[in-house]
């Protein structure tokens, strides 16, 4: 599973807060594990927010908005170290 791209996964269905599923990948530094956890958490909410179904069956639109809210957050993240 090492170098598979896939970093995480998030299930709503457990609980109503949801699950994250953590994959080798995320693990490969701190800044990893970091974006994985905010992008997944990211998912959950869209699942809590519009419903397990509706995220899934529109799931290439919600992933770019979780890959675009986790850009935006680490480009912020570093804007605030300089
Ligand atoms: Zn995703």
């Amino acid at each position: 599973m090492i170098g598979s791209g896939i970093y995480g996964m998030s299930n709503p269905k457990y609980t109503d807060k949801g699950r994250i599923h953590l994959l080798p990948d995320a693990f490969e530094s701190e800044e990893e594990l970091a974006k994985t956890l905010y992008h997944e958490k990211t998912h959950i909410e869209q699942f809590i927010q519009y419903g397990h179904e509706y995220v899934m069956n529109n799931r290439d639109r919600f992933e770019d908005l979780s890959e675009s809210l986790e850009d935006t957050y680490f480009l912020k993240k570093e804007w605030l170290k300089t």
